[in-house]
This record gives structure tokens, sequence and C-alpha cells, in this order.
């Protein structure tokens, strides 16, 4: 059934859909949670498949074309590729994609890439093994380039992007060799401008390392050029003036790309945020438990897209940090 597209309230229209399949996770991000991890979601709290599938059917009725599954991390989820095969079916769906932080990559990429999944985002800060250990308290780089290794051997899972999160007296250390890492390998590398949604609320402005500086050390040594912006895109991203592949600055504090969002997300427990930085949540679970028709979500879902916020307003007088961290939002 074809419904009426999704557009806010500032005349965007809502595309592109991230769903959080769990808040748990096998990592410990300095940036993102405490070493001791967090109170996990209980089972039942979490939309089973079934309720995920029926809302992403639905969104993807109203317009929604880019899916986007995250976590936590998505892969500590059992049977995962098990939902990925029935969203990759929901005709309205241009790609179903996947962030990760690779450590079970090596175990799910041939039943991902089974499952149709078209893309995957893949989170590493640090391609030395004791500076990642220091950042994710987890010694698993190796475990995770060999994750890399088992996508290679899928020719239809690309793009491959890898996402390093960009904190300064960190990431300066990282700039170079990731950026030889996305000439060797092909795989897109991107740098993110450390957000205020950790789980001590510790940020402040001056721990973020902007785009514009990291691409400063990197066009010192391999000269970089701009390519051109697409519609809605979080990242800046540039080419090797020589020809050797790419890499991209998403800039969310230093140079905010909120005018075209056409983003919407969906929490593991089925709260609907219509912006990382929202304050306010719409509850699906609720209504999806109690029987609500596809037309009765419809109404909510258009309700709460109508208020989507303009944009966020970190470094304004003011701004308040969601109390929801970025480890139950899923990015
Ligand atoms: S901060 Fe909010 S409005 Fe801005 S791009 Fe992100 S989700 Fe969209």
């Amino acid at each position: 059934m074809v419904r009426e597209p999704l557009i806010d309230g500032h005349d965007r229209r809502i595309s592109d859909l991230r769903v959080s399949v769990t808040d748990r996770c096998n990592f410990r991000c300095q940036y993102c949670m405490p070493a001791e991890g967090l109170a996990w979601l209980d089972r039942g709290e979490i939309l089973s498949f079934e309720e995920i599938e029926r809302v992403v059917r639905l969104l993807a009725e109203m317009g929604i074309e880019d899916l986007r599954l995250t976590g936590g991390e998505p892969l500590v989820r059992r049977e995962l590729p098990r939902l990925v095969a029935a969203l990759t079916k929901v005709p309205e769906l241009h790609e179903v994609s996947l962030t990760t932080n690779g450590y079970l990559l090596e175990r799910d990429a041939a039943a991902l890439a089974g499952a149709g999944l078209s893309r995957l985002n893949v989170s590493i800060d640090s391609l030395q093994r004791d500076r990642f250990y220091a950042m994710t308290r987890r010694d698993a780089l190796p475990q995770v380039l060999r994750g890399l290794d088992a996508v290679a051997a899928y020719p239809h899972l690309r793009p491959v992007k890898v996402n390093a999160v960009a904190l300064r007296d960190f990431s300066e250390l990282e700039a170079l060799p990731f950026a030889q890492f996305a000439r060797e390998t092909g795989f897109q590398v991107r740098f993110i401008e450390f957000m205020p949604l950790d789980a001590d609320s510790a940020w402040t402005p001056d721990q973020v390392l902007t785009g514009e500086e990291l691409r400063q050390i990197i066009h010192a040594v391999h000269p970089l050029e701009e390519l051109p912006r697409e519609p809605s895109a979080t990242a800046r991203v540039f080419r090797f003036a020589d020809g050797e592949g790419e890499i991209g600055f998403v800039n969310p504090v230093s140079e905010p790309f909120c005018s075209d969002c056409n983003r919407l997300r969906l929490t593991a427990e089925g709260k609907l945020r219509t912006c990382l930085f929202s304050m306010h949540e719409t509850d699906l679970r609720g209504p999806l438990r109690a029987g609500a028709s596809d037309d009765e979500l419809e109404q909510i879902v258009r309700d709460a897209v109508w208020r989507k916020e303009l944009k966020h307003r970190v470094g304004e007088p003011g701004f308040r940090q969601p109390a929801r961290t970025m480890s139950a939002i899923g990015g």
C-alpha cells in the first residue's frame, strides 16, 4: 500500500530510517560508555523481529527508502541475518545497511551477504593495536580486521565505510595511518566529530577535533579534492588527488548538516526519535502491542515527524545533552 510521503514541519522529506536492534554492546568505548557497561534492557522490552519488520514495512510505505540497522552492537543480537533477510524483501527499500564494530563480522559476513545486506559501516577508531585497546577497552583490532577481510569476499556488499570517532589529543596520530588505509584498501574512511551523547556526560567542546583540522593534516601529505555533496549527506567526501581512494569527514559539531536532514530513528525498545539530539520521544511499542492498526500507527508517526527538530543546538547557549546515550540510539 502506498501512503503519503513523510514530510516534517520544515518541509523536509524523511526517507532514511535507522533502527537500533539492541542497546547491548561487546565493546566499552571510552567516549560512549563506562567500563562496566550500562543497565541493559530486558529481552521483553526490546522489539521483536516481527515488530521491527512491521514498523519498517509501514514506514517504507510512507517513503522510507534507506534503512540502517544499528545498536549498541547489532551483531550481538542473535540471528540478526534472519531479520536482514526479512527486511531486504520490503519492496520500497532501496538499501539495507548495517553499522557494526566489526568484532563478529568474520562470523556473520557470509550470512549477512546471503541475506542481501547492501553495505556496511564499520567503526574503528585506531589502526594501532594498543591505541585501539585504549579506546575500546578491548584487545580486538586483529579480529575486527579479519572481519573486514571476510567482507572482501562479497563484492556486492559495498561500499564498506570505516568510521573513526575524532577526539582531540588522540586522533591527530590516526589521520595519516587511516589515509594510507583508505588508499590501500579502497574502503571509504570517515572521521566523525565527537558528539555530546556519551554516557558520562563528560563531553566538552575542546575535546572535539574538527574535520577541517584532520583534513589539513592529511591534505599536507596527500592532496585532497572535495567531491560534490549528495543531498542529505552527513559527510564531506574528498578524493585523493592522485586517484587512490576517498576519505570523508562527518562534522556535526563544527559544520552541522541539519538543513536537509532526512533521518528518523527507532530505538531498540520502540521509541521514535526525530533527531539524534531529541529531548522527546514517541512510543510505538505500546500502541504496537495494544493492537493498533497500521493507520493508527501511521498517524502517530506523522504527528511525531511533523514536530521534528529543525536542527541540533550543540554549542548554543542552553544546549542540553539528551538523557539517551549514543549506545542506546545507535547513530
Ligand atoms: S542533529 Fe538532528 S536534525 Fe541535525 S542532522 Fe542529525 S538528526 Fe538531523
